[in-house]
């Protein structure tokens, strides 16, 4: 039998944890830029969940190289090697211009390895006193939903009924060099940011500042880490949000659209003095390093690169964002963004905005209450967007 789509909602708003607030639209079928409902209706995807959608929906490339991969192997565990994680680790490390790899399934899970990697150098090679290692991050920051990721999140919600949380971080505001001066010293292990804060809403630091950060790191032997699950991978209008500001970390996290939109890779890469740290037995994941998500990460990997993504998401993002600073309406408060990294910030909840671009026949999803995102797959064309800025256009001036 099939469902009709109030009778789906009212399965997922049973059986379901509430633990998301989805718009009511119910989706059976990408391709591309687009999804169509179970009605029929069809939309355009301006929130490519989260950017792990850069390839598009359903991309054929990526799909055809796991297809292939799930007729071969599907998992080994890491209790034996495969044939395709070596190749992954490789192409990794040859594209962030690292020199070890060490590859999990989400993003949150790669935050937690990068975290016990910074913590586990602070000991072994920097020579930190036990249990005194500290990691330095951002207020306002969204690094995923472990309970030790959150507890150093500065968003109340994300945190609240879940204590007792991890010690050993130590906030700063974001986009302030003195304040990250101020909070490195000796027991300092790591200094994590995000290059562009995503769910923070869209914030790009001052120019200079990851450069000034990465300094500071290194008159104070610390790791300069870079959360670019979201920022990475071409969204920016660079392959590396770093390279905006020329400062390459010493440990890079990346996910989301390593996956390729359809299964979960994420892995951090570093040096090998670094990464070095871990020994059989200190750290690891049955499904980290698996062959169908090695074979689906070089399959990603290849396309942003063969495709031009990142050049594309550069173009595309200026000629999009160029458009959208020509709404002259009161409610919009800015616009900014880098490459198809865009956020619109109002003067007032966004909600009702994504719910009537919904009916305009466009997804995306508010962030921060006051801020809409747009960052479509990166596959997107100039026309799509000319049809989608009518509709944005629209919905401001109706
Ligand atoms: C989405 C995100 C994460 C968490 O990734 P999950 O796959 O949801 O665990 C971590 N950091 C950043 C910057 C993200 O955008």
């Amino acid at each position: 039998m099939e469902y009709t789509a109030e009778q789906l909602i009212e399965f997922d708003d049973k059986y379901g944890a509430h633990n998301y607030e989805p718009l009511d639209v119910v989706l059976s079928k990408g391709k591309g830029v687009w999804v169509w409902d179970v009605k029929g209706n069809k939309y355009l995807d301006m929130l490519s969940s989260y950017s792990a959608l850069n390839h598009g929906h359903c991309n054929p490339e990526v799909i055809k190289k796991m297809k292939e991969q799930l007729d071969n192997l599907t998992l080994t565990s890491r209790a034996f090697r495969n044939d395709k994680l070596p190749l992954f680790l490789k192409k990794v490390c040859e594209v962030t211009g690292m020199e070890m790899a060490l590859p999990m399934n989400t993003g949150a899970e790669a935050v937690e390895t990068a975290l016990k990697a910074s913590r586990k150098w602070g000991y072994k090679v920097k020579g930190i006193p036990n249990d005194k290692a500290e990691i330095v991050v951002a207020a306002n920051n969204f690094h995923g939903r472990t309970i030790t990721i959150i507890s150093f999140a500065t968003e109340d919600q994300y945190r609240d009924g879940f204590g007792p949380l991890t010690p050993g971080f130590e906030i700063v505001p974001y986009g302030d060099v003195a304040a990250i001066r101020e909070k490195v010293g000796e027991n300092t292990a790591a200094v994590m940011l995000e290059p562009i804060q995503g769910e923070g809403g869209i914030i790009i630091p001052p120019e200079g500042y990851l450069n000034e950060v990465k300094n500071i790191c290194k008159e104070n032997n610390v790791l300069f880490v870079l959360d670019e699950i979201q920022s990475g991978l071409g969204r920016t209008g660079k392959l590396f949000a770093w390279e905006w500001d020329g400062a390459k970390p010493d440990m890079i996290i990346l996910g989301k659209a390593l996956g390729g939109g359809v299964y979960p890779v994420s892995i951090v890469a570093s040096s090998r003095e670094v990464l070095g740290v871990f020994n059989p037995g200190d750290h690891g994941s049955t499904f980290g390093g698996n062959p169908v998500g090695a074979a689906v990460g070089i399959a990603a990997l290849d396309y942003i690169l063969e495709e031009n993504l990142a050049e594309r998401s550069n173009e595309l993002g200026e000629y999009f964002m160029k458009k959208l600073k020509t709404l002259n309406h009161p409610v919009i408060k800015e616009v900014r963004g880098k490459g198809l990294f865009i956020g619109l910030e109002l003067h007032e909840p966004a909600r009702v905005y994504a719910e009537r671009l919904k009916e305009k026949g466009i997804l995306c999803k508010e962030t921060h209450s006051t801020i809409i995102r747009f960052a479509p797959p990166l596959t997107i064309t100039k026309e799509e967007l000319d049809w989608a800025f009518l509709r944005i256009k629209d919905i401001f001036t109706e």
